[in-house]
């Protein structure tokens, strides 16, 4: 699902980070560069879990900006990723974190999650915008990454809102001023560089037919339709090109700052985690029983049918069969493909089109470097054999393998592991009766499920 578009983002913040590390380097600053270091590598392994590869094919065209579209902060770069830290006048040091919650635009004025006019309700618009909101979310957080100037750690739920469009509550570690959180949200948008075909050349009884060794003919003519990167090369060399379709948010962003701890925090948590446990049809379901009311149930049920309509027609990837409708061949195209018959999740009623993950989390979310975790575990080791740090120095540090024969057996381990934190969660129990009296009475509740 990755397109030419992401790939050259990728690369060129890649590319970003690299610079920096070497600058550090150069500069003789070998902590800096070791964090560069680290950032380099998580973004590196994102890269290579979607599938982007060093050296890859960079289409030129995708790596224009938009004409009218805003500019984007930017500010200088730092190694980190958990943004600003405040002191309090009672010497206290806060890192508030930001709560975001961003939705599509309107496809038509909506009342009670229903259109006001279905007649004019903008249904292919809205299942594009779904097909791809997974790459407008991830463009969002490369925006905002460069215009914070840290690698902005975030944990994301993508729920439906009652009109059906799905819309995301993000919790971003560290803040950035709210006038420049709503550009980065106005100057992100996503161009679909796929062929922008309008014509629908096969459908009903005329489809093409599938040729061993061929690939898929006209049946009259015989003529071998275009294969997908034949497409995008026609797409490529044509000047007057445009995006297939160009997506960006909606005017209604909610931004809140929370601080750590206090009752904002604790119900943004609530929020986020409430999702975690439902699937995404369960909520969709949730979403349209609430909104039935007799009179209001077959208004409903229409508006849901002419989405999965729209859904079911609309190209959800490079290899969706329904390519075959404008006259291409998808990607890794094969026998017995068809038009309105694409068996991918996006086109699911239950999955609105979004075929992505529900929860988003980004790699480096607990807030430490590669570098900081070794410190911590090094740490836990020396406090565990009940050394000085000083003493430390003595011992050669040398990792075992799982098969080692010094290893105890896994059971054993995972067992003290368990009991480990039991006592842990005792101590911790303790401590907060000690402070500010039972649970229950208002004391903050910890999160742990973040
Ligand atoms: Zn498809």
């Amino acid at each position: 699902m990755i397109d030419g578009d992401e790939r050259a983002w990728m690369r060129e913040f890649r590319d970003e980070v690299r610079s920096k590390r070497d600058a550090a380097l150069a500069a003789g600053e070998t902590r800096e560069a070791e964090d560069w270091a680290a950032v380099l590598a998580g973004h590196e392994a994102e890269m290579g879990q979607a599938g982007v590869g060093l050296e890859a094919r960079r289409r030129v065209r995708s790596t224009r900006r938009r004409q009218e579209a805003p500019a984007l902060p930017k500010r200088a770069m730092r190694p980190t990723t958990v943004g600003r830290a405040f002191t309090t006048p009672d010497g206290r040091i806060l890192r508030p974190s930001m709560f975001i919650t961003l939705t599509l635009p309107s496809y038509g004025r909506v009342h009670g999650g229903l259109p006001v006019n279905p007649e004019t309700y903008d249904y292919v618009g809205a299942a594009r915008d779904s097909l791809h909101f997974g790459k407008l979310i991830d463009r969002f957080v490369q925006n905002l990454r460069r215009a914070a100037g840290w690698n902005v750690q975030y944990f994301a739920v993508v729920e439906p809102q009652r009109r059906l469009a799905p819309h995301l509550h993000m919790a971003i570690r560290g803040t950035l001023p709210r006038a420049d959180l709503r550009q980065v949200i106005a100057a992100t948008y996503h161009q679909v560089w796929w062929p922008a075909v309008n014509e629908v050349r096969y459908e009903g009884d005329h489809l093409p037919k599938w040729e061993d060794g061929v690939g898929y003919v006209d049946r009259e003519t015989g003529e071998i339709l275009p294969t997908w990167e034949e497409a995008l090369d026609t797409l490529e060399t044509d000047r007057n090109a445009e995006p297939r379709h160009v997506m960006a948010f909606g005017a209604q962003a909610d931004i809140r700052g929370v601080v750590a701890g206090s009752r904002d925090a604790d119900l943004s948590i609530k929020y986020l985690a409430k999702y975690l446990t439902k699937s995404l049809g369960e909520a969709v379901a949730e979403v349209a029983e609430a909104a039935d009311d007799g009179a209001r149930d077959s208004a409903r049920r229409v508006h849901v049918r002419r989405l999965v309509e729209a859904l079911r027609w609309e190209p959800c990837s490079a290899r969706c069969s329904n390519w075959l409708r404008f006259g291409i061949q998808p990607e890794n195209a094969k026998r017995e493909m068809e038009p309105g018959r694409c068996p991918k999740a996006a086109h699911r009623a239950e999955r609105l089109g979004y075929g992505g993950r529900r929860v988003l989390v980004s790699r480096q979310w607990s807030g430490k470097t590669l570098g900081g975790y070794q410190q911590a575990r090094r740490a836990w080791v020396v406090e565990a054999l009940g050394l000085e740090e000083a003493d430390a120095d003595r011992f050669v540090w040398q990792k075992l393998s799982a098969t080692d024969a010094q290893l105890a057996p896994l059971p054993e381990r995972l067992m003290r592991l368990v009991a480990d934190r039991m006592a842990g969660r005792a101590r911790l129990a303790a401590s907060m009766v000690a402070e500010q009296g039972p649970p229950g009475d208002g004391g903050s509740g910890v999160g742990g499920a973040l």
